[in-house]
């Protein structure tokens, strides 16, 4: 008997098979296929993962893979990452799908589409036609759904009420970054939305970006944020954990396009126009995402300008908002059954940089604040369940060969195998192509654009099966 691939002598964690101990993994035809203390069976390929965690291949259900925030730069950095799936949050999808061609390294990639006046809505009052028409239509071209971008680029009220609804009477997945033309992107906002979304089944993002101590002192808000998760269980969230948030630098008539952008300048001093944009990437508060070889780097200073410029503001750019103490709260409060309130800790990242799930989620397991376990759950497990992805998330027979190996001491991935093949190993990413996570009604757009689908049965997420308990 041979294998095609044996990774031996790693402790294995995994939350959902309850596994914590040292186990060989066997891998065939792209499918986990013996788990066991010693494996004594050869393999056409080998990982010695002797002192290395290895764990289920993890779930970033919060990254950017667009043509506007990084997206020929995401694939090799979630993969170098340790990161097999992800949920590209905005789209636009068809610029996914075709980066995803362009430059895939074996991810498995969802993508939902942003809901924004001028670019796929007329204006910030759509009416519930145009909106189910704008879910059929992303449905059909592939995304899983949409994002309402409130936060950014602000909806009516009720119009983003009856988006929601829209999505939910087609059995789109949506997702929702809190905020609207009469709250911002804070905790005023994230209450807003969680009444907004009226029982309906909805993901709502980053969960500490609500959290930032721009209405209240920033723990009263995050007494509050996990409050009202706990009394709306038909919510799905995520928090991140690195302190740097990612946004536009684009500037529309002398002025940040976006209100988060806006918001950011003020936290730091700056005035809310382009010379306080110009000014906050002198002084290094705004660090623009910039190109470098194979990865979105942070500039700032007099070449972040000139880049800025260059691309005629055009960039993101990512400032240092979130403060500590809400992201590990938010990372570790639970319920009194013990579930987590938020269901997974995801990082905003992909092609912006800060793809830190290993070195901030180990961080947190050396302080105490989760267990190792714990955060398997919370980025592989629980994210998995959210994208209605069945057969990952868990090292147990018979699931997707889709598992990281984990340096503990650098708390960074060693290897990242993604159905069985090994995308990255050691330094050195060596996938080629991937799988677009998309629905039945999408599958056929996702092949003619030269990508394989991954067809998901979205009543399967615990998106729609927490909203209809
Ligand atoms: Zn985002």
């Amino acid at each position: 008997m041979q294998y095609d691939l044996l990774i031996k002598g790693g402790y294995v964690v995994d939350y959902a098979a309850k596994l914590e101990d040292y186990f060989d993994v066997a891998v065939q035809d792209g499918t986990v296929v013996l788990v066991e203390p010693a494996i004594s069976a050869g393999a056409k390929q080998v990982i010695n993962a002797e002192g290395k965690l290895v764990v289920p291949g993890l779930v970033d259900s919060h990254v950017h893979a667009s043509s506007w925030l990084g997206g020929s730069y995401a694939h090799a950095m979630l993969v170098r990452a340790g990161v097999t799936s992800a949920l590209d949050m905005s789209g636009p999808g068809e610029t996914v799908l075709a980066l995803a061609r362009e430059h895939g390294v074996g991810l498995n990639l969802a993508t939902i589409e942003y809901v924004r006046p001028g670019h796929t809505v007329s204006s910030d009052d759509p009416a519930a036609a145009e909106l189910k028409d704008l879910v059929a239509k992303v449905q059909r071209q592939g995304s899983l759904g949409i994002k309402l971008l409130g936060g950014h680029y602000p909806l009516t009220v009720a119009a983003t009420a009856r988006a929601i609804k829209a999505a939910a009477q087609l059995g789109a997945y949506t997702a929702f970054h809190a905020g609207s033309v009469e709250h911002g992107s804070n905790i005023e906002g994230m209450l807003e939305a969680v009444g907004l979304a009226d029982g309906n089944p909805l993901h709502l993002a980053h969960i500490n970006a609500y959290c930032r101590g721009t209405v209240r002192p920033e723990m009263e808000e995050t007494e509050l944020a996990l409050q009202a998760l706990c009394a709306n269980p038909n919510i799905s969230c995520e928090s991140y954990l690195s302190p740097l948030n990612g946004t536009s630098a684009e500037i529309v008539d002398g002025l940040p396009g976006s209100m988060v952008t806006r918001r950011c300048l003020k936290t730091g001093g700056f005035s809310e126009d382009e010379a306080g944009m110009e000014e906050a990437i002198l002084a290094g508060w705004a660090q623009v995402n910039y190109p470098q070889g194979k990865e979105m780097t942070l500039l700032t200073g007099e070449a972040a300008r000139a880049y800025w410029r260059q691309q005629q503001t055009l960039v993101s750019v990512s400032f240092a908002v979130n403060p500590v103490t809400p992201r590990v709260r938010l990372a570790t409060a639970k319920r009194s059954d013990g579930s987590f309130v938020v269901d997974a800790v995801s990082t905003d990242g992909g092609g912006i940089p800060r793809n830190v799930l290993l070195p901030a989620g180990l961080a947190l397991v050396d302080l105490g604040g989760l267990s190792l376990p714990e955060l398997v759950a919370k980025i592989s497990y629980n994210p998995a369940q959210m994208l209605g992805l069945v057969n990952k998330g868990s090292l147990a027979v018979g699931r997707d060969a889709d598992i990281t190996v984990v340096d503990r001491e650098q708390r960074a991935a060693f290897a990242t195998i993604i159905g069985g093949q090994v995308c990255y190993l050691d330094g050195q990413v060596l996938g080629r192509g991937g799988k677009i996570i998309t629905t039945a009604a999408g599958a056929d757009n996702v092949r003619q654009q030269g990508l394989e689908p991954l067809v998901v049965d979205l009543a399967d997420s615990i998106l729609m099966q927490k909203a209809q308990k």
